[in-house]
């Protein structure tokens, strides 16, 4: 199981509330901007997430979200 935790950057503004609801401290803000001017989240400790799903229900402008992938099946 492969978990991705995926943003969209350029739909960022930079709120933070989604750093703020992980208690796993998986994500924190970059030191970049968007075309925005906005500092977006960005993964830091992919393999600490709980797929709890917090980030993408509290982002306000739908930048976040996380999904479960099956690993590739060996041919
Ligand atoms: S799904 Fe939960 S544990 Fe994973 S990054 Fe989002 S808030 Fe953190
Ligand atoms: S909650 Fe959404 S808009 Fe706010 S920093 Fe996170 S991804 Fe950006």
């Amino acid at each position: 199981m492969t978990i991705r935790i995926e943003i969209l950057k350029e739909r960022c503004k930079g709120c933070g509330i989604c750093i703020a609801v992980c208690q796993m401290e998986v994500l924190r803000l970059s030191g970049d901007t968007n075309e925005q001017g906005y500092a977006y989240p960005v993964v830091e400790k992919n393999e600490s997430c709980l797929i709890c799903g917090l980030c993408e229900m509290v982002c306000p402008d739908f930048a976040i979200w996380v999904r479960q992938e099956e690993e590739e099946a060996m041919p």
